[in-house]
């Protein structure tokens, strides 16, 4: 069981009813928390739970609209349902949404009935669900950047300092209801999330910070720009980190995969001639490239970057800086898949070369990064 089913759509598109039952439960959280209760009053018994959402999920209602189910008593109703509601409980429980707090004594009889609480992260996915609800939207995208805010404070993290500053500033410029549409258009359908931190952190691009460069180029430079000394340092940091064991990783790969498919041709055309060519490709990034990083790894201003010299025909490295790295993605649309890349200058023929820029897993396809009508998956 993952998050995603949370989200989850038919093939019709519209919500599955599992994932609308998840959703009315998830939204619960916020009726509870309006209340402005204490702790304990936060807590909540299947019962109370039960009542409320069958006044509220659409399935429910009409099942007990039938002339034969019409009469049936709310005890009888929450009876009827009772193992649907609790193992989707369960499931939300695997999720860390929510908690099981203890044991209370039944109000009749003598038996106890367990208590269940929510736990912060669901408010997330709370206002998230909100979101998709046009009448709601500007309100939950503000409950989101406040909540974002506050996970940032108690984490005391420069990265999530950071990417909450970025978010903000996509709200001063009216952009980040874009981000959140993003996020649940894309990002949500692409990734498997198990659990409400998974989700947080994900949104918040925890394992690849700079993937938020690439929507709003302008607005993450700014940010970076106005970060206090220390917050600066570790953000480039983590920057350069992610684009060089990029590289370390996916160096050529499209490339590879280009001539892979060339040379299959070309082979096949060879056995069709009786020859054969047992051509194989394996690129790595290449000693120059392990010395220039291994010799600038505490320059947080300078990236290595490998790139093939045709000339020379072997794997070449040069520095870039940073600034001038991240500033290649302004002229880079977000939705455009392209090849373009960044210079430098092979170190054994002089020529020019170039690198290509990284590519990152959620924005290098071809994605609808516009306003979105989510009012026709309900
Ligand atoms: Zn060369």
């Amino acid at each position: 069981m993952t998050i995603n089913s949370v989200f989850e759509r038919g093939k019709d598109g519209h919500y599955t009813k599992r994932a609308l039952l998840y959703q009315d439960i998830v939204h619960y959280s916020l009726i509870r928390s309006k209340k402005n209760l204490d702790k304990n009053e936060l807590q909540f018994k299947h019962r109370e739970l039960a009542k409320w959402v069958l006044g509220r999920n659409l399935e429910l209602i009409n099942r007990y609209k039938e002339p034969s189910t019409r009469h049936t008593t709310l005890s009888n109703r929450i009876e009827d349902t009772q193992n649907r509601i609790k193992n989707r409980l369960e499931d939300l429980i695997r999720m860390k949404l929510i908690a099981k707090v203890g044991l209370i004594k039944q109000e009749k009889g003598t038996g106890s009935v367990t208590l269940y609480a929510f736990r912060p992260y669901v408010y997330f996915i709370a206002y998230i669900l909100e979101f998709i609800r046009p009448e709601n939207k500007s309100d939950s995208s503000t409950e989101i950047l406040t909540l974002i805010r506050s996970f940032a404070e108690v984490n005391e993290s420069h990265i999530m300092d950071f990417v909450y500053r970025y978010f903000k500033k996509c709200n001063e410029n009216g952009v980040f209801d874009k981000v959140i549409n993003y996020f649940v258009e894309v990002i949500l359908l692409k990734t498997q999330i198990y659990t409400g931190r998974d989700l947080i952190k994900t949104f918040l691009g925890f394992t690849h910070v700079s993937n938020w460069i690439l929507p709003y180029p302008d607005i993450f430079i700014k940010t970076l720009e106005e970060s206090d000394e220390v917050g600066k340092k570790i953000i480039l940091f983590r920057i350069k980190t992610d684009i060089e064991e990029y590289y370390y990783q996916h160096y050529l790969e499209d490339e590879i995969d280009i001539l892979e498919i060339n040379m299959n041709v070309i082979t096949n055309l060879k056995k069709i001639n009786g020859e054969r060519d047992q051509a194989n490709f394996v690129s790595v990034t290449g000693k120059e490239w392990e010395n220039i990083r291994l010799n600038n790894v505490g320059d947080i201003l300078q990236i290595a970057v490998p790139a093939f010299c045709n000339n020379c025909k072997s794997d070449r490295a040069f520095l870039v800086d940073v600034f001038s790295y991240l500033d290649s993605y302004r002229r880079r649309p977000v939705y455009e898949p392209d090849s373009s890349g960044i210079g430098g200058k092979c170190t054994r023929c002089d020529g020019y070369i170039v690198g290509g820029l990284i590519r990152f897993p959620y924005f290098n396809i071809s994605a609808p990064w516009i306003e979105s009508d989510f009012s026709r998956f309900i």
